[in-house]
């Protein structure tokens, strides 16, 4: 059977284990239930929410479990987990040894997939360590620009299991997976897919950096047109080498320099296509400029060129890569503009909660008050701040573990100006914006790119991002 069919399972009588109460398991129970299957749902949580949770699936004749997600129901013959579940987790040590396959939310998605009469619309997929939440979106721009009926979905909000089982019909989905979701999905196999990059995350889960490259490689399993890698980053490459794919499925790179043949890449200023042209030899293909992606930062304009090159595999015209990237705005706090204040321009890069973003934040700046702290999750900082030093104006540090930055800073930019927030309340940040103010020349850029997660003063990276605008906002009201 071709990998892009649709696979029926025959759900009846069914006796499915769904783990966790929550955004993925209560829909895919409901599913499940609807499709005939004997569905048991386990939760580790027994409060007051998943009691309500419970008792409307219960309603419902499906089996509800509280306060104990460790034990597997005897009878079961599949479990659906929600992608997050730690893979070593007793439940899973009794699927593996009772040979009862264990599906995510992803791979629930994958196969029910046109069983409710619709099409199936074929999936063009993103993974990659920072950058999937972006590319994804530019991808469905693009998608959207050449007329096509598409969303952005995945682990971006809008769940696979609600776009495949809603009503709205697909002509293709840009579907963004994490490394969790991957580690779930055995059999899904995309149109097309990208790593965007590899860098260490999520070791605690996946245990291993090796552990992790392999599920983010799953991505490229079964792919039938192309295989989307990134040049500058050759682990990802060699994900494509590793992968088995349909035959006739190309890898086609991208890089920020002159594309070679079967790349996409920048000539000039132009973002162009040596990959989906009739002749890869010699020929080019011009589809947007540099100034048209939003901002024309060197880590957007590969994310620009991975929702291209997935684009352009799916047959879209050079014009709609275009009009798809013009049309395209970056989420909140993703190297988002907040103000220009006296010639210092005040950007919110809060998602940055890891080093690897924050090397590409800093990157795309040449002279910066840095603002930064908050959780490590057990990062070191000597590369990010070797990379960057030169670029430093001052930096102003805050959070639970800003002392490992600013030893990083002591020892290899000695000569930057650190000031050192010790204080956790909500003025803060106000604080901090102030005291960056202070060091900031005209033409300076003051950053907010954490490199560390925001839980230890802040609700999420939203909220810290927020406090930051508000922050500026409030100076620039002061000044005007
Ligand atoms: P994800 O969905 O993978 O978390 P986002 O698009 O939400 O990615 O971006 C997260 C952070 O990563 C942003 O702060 C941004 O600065 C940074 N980033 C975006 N694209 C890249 C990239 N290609 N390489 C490195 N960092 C990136």
């Amino acid at each position: 059977m071709g990998s892009q069919e649709v696979s029926t399972v025959d759900w009846q009588g069914k006796h499915v284990t769904v783990a966790g109460l929550g955004v993925s398991g209560i829909p895919a129970a409901r599913a499940l239930h609807e499709r005939g299957a004997l569905v048991t749902v386990v939760n580790d949580g027994d409060d007051e929410r998943a009691r309500a949770q419970a008792a409307d699936l219960e309603a419902l004749g499906i089996t509800v479990r509280l306060g104990d997600g460790a034990t597997l129901p005897p009878s079961t013959e599949l479990v659906v987990t929600a992608p997050g579940w730690q893979p070593d987790k007793p439940l899973f040590l009794a699927a593996a040894e009772a040979g009862v396959p264990v599906w995510g939310d992803v791979e629930l998605a994958w196969r029910l997939r046109g069983d409710n009469g619709k099409k199936a619309a074929p999936w063009l997929a993103v993974t990659g360590t920072n950058g999937k939440t972006t590319t994804v979106r530019m991808l469905a721009s693009i998608l959207e620009a050449a007329g096509l009926r598409t969303a952005a979905v995945g682990n971006i909000g809008v769940s696979l299991l609600d776009a495949v089982l809603g009503e709205t019909e697909y002509d293709v989905l840009a579907v963004e997976l994490s490394s969790y979701q991957l580690h779930w999905a055995p059999s899904l196999c995309a149109h097309s897919a990208a790593v965007l990059n590899l860098a260490p995350d999520h070791l605690d889960w996946h245990g291993s950096m090796e552990a992790y490259a392999a599920d983010k490689g799953r991505v490229y399993e079964g792919n039938t047109v192309a295989c989307v890698y990134n040049v500058a980053d050759p682990a990802t490459e060699d994900l494509v080498r590793e992968a088995d794919v349909e035959e006739g499925c190309r890898a086609i790179g991208f890089t920020l320099g002159a594309p070679g043949p079967s790349q996409l890449g920048v000539v000039d200023g132009i973002l162009v296509d040596r990959a989906f042209v009739a002749n890869r030899q010699k020929q080019a293909q011009e589809l947007a400029e540099v100034g048209d992606v939003d901002p024309p930062a060197p880590h957007n304009i590969a994310n620009a060129l991975a929702a291209a090159a997935l684009a352009r595999a799916f047959g879209v015209e050079p014009a709609a890569v275009r009009d798809g990237l013009r049309a395209f705005r970056p989420d909140a706090h993703r190297i988002e503009h907040v103000a220009d204040i006296g010639e210092v321009a005040y950007v919110d890069d809060s998602k940055a909660t890891n080093t690897h973003a924050t090397e590409a934040s800093l990157a795309a700046y040449d002279s910066i008050v840095w603002i930064a702290g908050g959780l490590a999750k057990g990062a070191t900082f000597d590369e990010l701040v070797t990379g960057a030093a030169k670029r430093l104006r001052g930096v102003v540090l805050m959070g639970a573990d800003r002392a490992l930055i600013h030893e990083a800073l002591t020892r290899h930019a000695p000569e930057v100006p650190v000031v050192d927030l010790d204080r956790t309340d909500t003025g803060a940040m106000s604080e901090a914006v102030a005291r960056a103010a202070e060091l900031a020349r005209p033409g300076d850029t003051v950053l907010l790119a954490p490199a560390c997660a925001s839980m230890d003063m802040f609700t999420n990276y939203n909220k810290r991002g927020e406090a930051f605008a508000d922050a500026v906002r409030a100076r620039a009201d002061e000044s005007a």
